[in-house]
């Protein structure tokens, strides 16, 4: 599901007046140096890898890791100077064959009402091509910080009203880029202790934290990227370092049936499906992953999603697209639906792309249906749309960045491998 949108803004040469691009990078963000690779962004057991390779003993490791990791993950450590509780040796030996790299910001966007948008470069998967770049939304409110990160560059799935949905899929991020997008974000922010908090309008007051929540919405479909994601998430979460709690942690999915049990046995965050319509029929062409998944059989997926109870509700989101999916009849088929499952539904306004077939529905069909929901005991905020003016609101992403076609990426992977 995608709930930002990044079209391109950057790519296309459109300028916000409040973007900001080629600053010099606050003192948290490192100068990528492809050479080494960075231990930013590994889980413990790439950690321990990485130690192995430079020597340091198997019954050392377990210490050296939870070091790395408090010093990684807490305090969002640029080098390995910073790491005094480290002996200099290992520091030197660590300096010498690693990095804390993360990936460069190529743009960075603040709307007029706080919500920011960060194009990140990510390298090439083979030396000649052309890099991936990523996008995600930071969307502050007064008693949280929500971070939507992509999974995947592109997406296959097609869903008529979106715009990633038009761009090809290049390929999954690994676990470690997902884990990035949200140090990347926490280092613009200065969301480590002892860092210099950034100010401005729209920004959490409440709490000691900005980036509090993470929501899966950005590019891509994120049960495709299954392992990337789930192994992500236990990073994320772990308590002695990120800390973002597996409640604060929102996969939405378009409905990829069989890894959802999965993903709530073996991980265990919130749910959010993008279900969009109440009939087949309708879904098969706004999610046509329906005609692989109908209704019947992913919405029994949700009534035994594991961790799902009335504490952790499933979300379910609805873009409203006028004379589509909005009459009073479909809020009614909705409720019906969802009985018996632990619900609440999201209300999306249309944020219309160029090319699109849809509208938004009008403010009062909105407001009509939301009533409908909400009478029948469900809880339905109408999402607001955020950072209009830097093109990051809901269902727009496109990274125009994956120009290459397919037959040129084929051409230098031979390449690359006959020089290997
Ligand atoms: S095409 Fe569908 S699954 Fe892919 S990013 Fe858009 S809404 Fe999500």
């Amino acid at each position: 599901m995608n709930l930002i949108d990044t079209t391109a803004a950057a790519a296309a040469g459109a300028r916000s007046p409040l973007e900001i691009a080629g600053t010099e990078p606050p003192r948290s963000e490192a100068k990528p140096s492809p050479a080494k690779p960075s231990l930013a962004g590994l889980d413990r057991a790439g950690l321990a890898d990485a130690l192995a390779q430079i020597g340091v003993s198997e019954r050392e490791q377990r210490m050296r890791v939870a070091q790395l990791w408090h010093w990684i993950y807490l305090r969002g450590a640029l080098s390995f100077d910073e790491m005094t509780n480290v002996g200099k040796g290992l520091r030197d030996k660590l300096s010498a064959a690693y990095t804390l790299d993360r990936p460069e910001v190529v743009v960075e966007q603040v709307s007029n009402d706080g919500t920011r948008k960060w194009l990140l470069r990510l390298p090439p998967d083979i030396a000649g091509d052309k890099p991936h770049d990523v996008e995600m939304v930071y969307i502050p409110e007064s008693d949280r910080g929500t971070l939507c990160v992509s999974s995947q560059v592109g997406c296959t799935l097609n869903c008529s009203f979106c715009h990633t949905g038009t761009q090809r899929l290049v390929r999954n991020l690994t676990s470690a880029e997902i884990v990035l997008q949200v140090m990347v974000a926490r280092d613009r922010l200065g969301d480590y202790p002892g860092r210099d908090r950034a100010v401005g309008p729209g920004l959490p007051t409440e709490g000691d934290r900005l980036v509090t929540n993470i929501v899966f919405m950005g590019m891509g479909e994120p049960l495709y990227a299954y392992d990337s994601v789930a192994k992500s998430i236990e990073v994320l979460a772990d308590g002695e370092g990120l800390g973002i709690g597996k409640r604060r942690i929102t996969v939405s999915t378009s409905g990829v049936v069989p890894e959802i049990e999965k993903l709530g046995r073996e991980v265990g965050p919130m749910l959010a499906i993008s279900l969009h319509a109440v009939r087949d029929e309708l879904r098969d062409e706004l999610v046509p992953i329906n005609k692989k998944y109908p209704l019947k059989v992913l919405l029994e997926a949700c009534r035994t999603y594991p961790p799902a109870s009335n504490a952790k509700r499933i979300t379910f989101e609805y873009v409203m697209l006028k004379g589509v999916n909005d009459s009073p009849a479909d809020a009614k088929a909705l409720v019906k639906l969802l009985a018996g499952i632990p619900a609440k539904i999201n209300l999306i306004p249309f944020n219309p792309w160029p090319g699109t077939k849809y509208e938004c529905s009008d403010w009062e069909t909105i407001e009509q249906f939301s009533d409908i929901v909400f009478r029948a005991g469900y809880s339905s905020p109408v999402r607001t749309p955020r950072g209009r003016d830097i093109l990051a609101a809901c269902g727009q992403l496109k990274s125009e960045t994956e120009k290459l076609s397919a037959r040129e990426r084929l051409a230098l992977r031979a390449m690359a491998a006959a020089a290997e």
